[in-house]
């Protein structure tokens, strides 16, 4: 028989990793809360046409990641590679900065035919906000420091924030042309796919990883030059609001950002440690998506953050305790004492504790071992004595300290220790 496994590129998440992954999740929503933004829920999967216009129909999003598939009705359909364009969408649809700004939120799977490598996945998990309906740098600014927020609540540090501003199309309309020049001029230094760029997106030149393009691009001519008049206070209001909210970043003028939509601030979180997939979230402004996809004109501005990412980052330096599971640990010292702890188990589940208990009938010595694996804080026994006396032992599993304290105390005891 075929034994199964999980597609290439889209992974289980086994504990204790979706431990971590849960905390993150409810860690960003939390804040995303604080903050004022709610939830917002948009479907898996698209008309296809929503990314190929809200993320433009050249960038490497639409041309090579997409899963795209024909539906039964004959529509094409395509799993959401990305969270902004069916947010857009669905404020567009619902008209839902009509009465003011829509602050949402959301977290959930997005689909992206990559190739496989450590924290690059077909399948991979993001977080996000967009706060539609304000051109204000203000709003730029409480969404770059929300963004920086969940990392210091997550406890992700050493993080370098890059901020840029592409500017709007006007300026990079004076800008691309020089650009343009300036690539011509260095054709025979760039590779096969920055040459391709040329015509199709220079700007985007400035996403090659390739160590030869970087070498030419250093010495490019850059957008941050070529900002008119308002798009440079836009910036330079955003820049001081940051340092006095007591956020530190560092500007980079060859940020662009990989999708097309962008205007004014880009900005990218990266972590130390991730190797070449060190990008831990990233976001910006995207005043012209709305009307790419039929609505009128409707400023934005919000982030994505991967969770993958910021999992993996996490991961070494988070230590077991932090990922217990369990409260309690339930064993039976005999027999005749595993009726009572499957009763002891659910007294303490009814008042919120966390307890699980051995159902295959094991030694006490294993059940131990069993509360130690499920990473439980506290284990109790129940023995014949303890039977007789309606007492049980507290173990504590970290210390391995033990107490004798009466059954009916326990649940006190232990909802008041957290
Ligand atoms: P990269 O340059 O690494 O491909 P990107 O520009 O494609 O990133 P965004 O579209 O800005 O990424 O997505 C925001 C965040 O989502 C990224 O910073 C990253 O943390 C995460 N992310 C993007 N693609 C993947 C993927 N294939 N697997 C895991 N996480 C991802
Ligand atoms: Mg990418």
């Amino acid at each position: 028989m075929t034994r199964f496994q999980a597609p290439r590129g889209a992974s289980d998440i086994l504990p204790p990793r979706s431990v971590l992954h849960e905390t993150i999740v409810r860690t960003g929503e939390d804040l995303f809360k604080i903050f004022g933004y709610q939830r917002i829920e948009t479907p898996i999967f698209e008309q296809t046409e929503v990314f190929e216009r809200g993320l433009a129909a050249e960038s490497e999003i639409v041309t090579k990641q997409m899963y795209t598939f024909q539906d039964k009705g004959g529509g094409s359909l395509t799993l959401r590679p990305d969270g902004t364009a069916p947010v857009v969408r669905a404020a567009i649809q619902h008209d839902l900065s009509s009465t003011g700004m829509a602050k949402l939120y959301y977290s959930g799977p997005m689909f992206r035919h990559e190739r496989p490598q450590a924290g690059r996945g077909r399948q991979f998990t993001q977080i996000g906000v967009e706060a539609i309906g304000s051109a204000s740098p203000d709003i730029d600014a409480e969404v770059v420091v929300l963004a920086a927020k969940v990392f210091e609540a997550v406890r992700l540090e050493g993080l370098t924030l890059l901020l840029n501003s592409i500017g709007h199309p006007g300026c990079r309309s004076v800008y691309i042309p020089v650009l343009v020049d300036f690539l011509e001029a260095n054709r025979e230094n760039l590779s096969a796919d920055s040459r391709r760029r040329i015509t199709i997106n220079p700007l985007r030149t400035f996403d090659s990883k390739n160590a030869g393009d970087k070498k030419v691009l250093a010495q490019a001519p850059l957008i941050s030059d070529y900002l008119c008049g308002s798009c440079a206070d836009h910036f330079d209001t955003l820049q001081a609001l940051l340092s006095e909210l007591g956020v530190t970043f560092t500007l980079e003028p060859r940020l662009v950002r990989g999708l097309d939509y962008y205007t004014r601030t880009t900005f990218e979180f990266t972590a130390p440690g991730l190797g070449a997939q060190n990008t831990v979230g990233a976001g910006g402004r995207y005043d012209g998506l709305a009307e790419l996809l039929g609505g009128g004109a409707l400023p934005g501005i919000g982030f994505a953050l991967g969770v993958d990412r910021i999992a993996l980052a996490l991961e070494a330096a988070t230590e077991d305790e932090e990922l217990r599971g369990l409260d309690v640990f339930v064993a039976a010292a005999s027999d005749a004492a595993r009726k009572a702890a499957l009763l002891v188990a659910t007294r303490l589940r009814e008042r919120g504790v966390s307890a699980d208990l051995d159902f295959m009938g094991r030694s006490l010595r294993s059940q131990l071992t069993q509360a130690n694996r499920a990473k439980a804080r506290w284990a109790v026994v129940i023995g014949d004595r303890e039977l007789a006396e309606g007492n049980v032992t507290l173990r504590n599993m970290t210390t391995g300290e033990e107490t004798s304290i009466p059954e009916k105390d326990l649940a006190e005891r232990l909802s008041s220790h957290g």
